[in-house]
């Protein structure tokens, strides 16, 4: 992939995240206004308190992944840059193009991911 081509892909992926992570903020804060309805309901004892925290839970959760994948492409932009996009980032040879056409912003090649447990 040209870095051309990968600047395009990411900037595509990152508008993709960005929507995504409107939308995770907006559950978020509509479960933050369910909660503050609830008021003072008893979590313990209201089948709707322990729902709405899960709900909750799962929320941030899902948050933190869109940031967390907004970040990595950041860096893999940061990389088409400074011109070491497609190189793994730990055994330095290049990254095969299937699998950066399945995960852009990936640091590594599929072996070293596999022994790291990172991507
Ligand atoms: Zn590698």
């Amino acid at each position: 992939m040209d870095s051309q081509a990968a600047r395009t892909r990411l900037e595509y992926e990152r508008h993709d995240a960005q929507a995504r992570l409107i939308a995770a903020r907006a559950t978020l804060e509509r479960l933050r206004t369910e909660r503050a309805e609830a008021g003072t309901a008893d979590d313990e004892h209201d089948p709707d308190g322990s729902t709405l925290s899960a709900e909750w839970t799962m929320a941030v959760a899902h948050c933190r992944i869109v940031e967390d994948s907004i970040a990595q492409i950041g860096a893999a932009l940061a990389r088409v840059d400074a011109g070491s996009y497609g190189i793994c980032a730990s055994c330095g040879r290049p990254i095969p193009r299937v699998r950066l056409e399945a995960r852009p912003a990936a640091r590594t090649c599929a072996d070293c991911a596999n022994c790291a447990g990172s991507q």
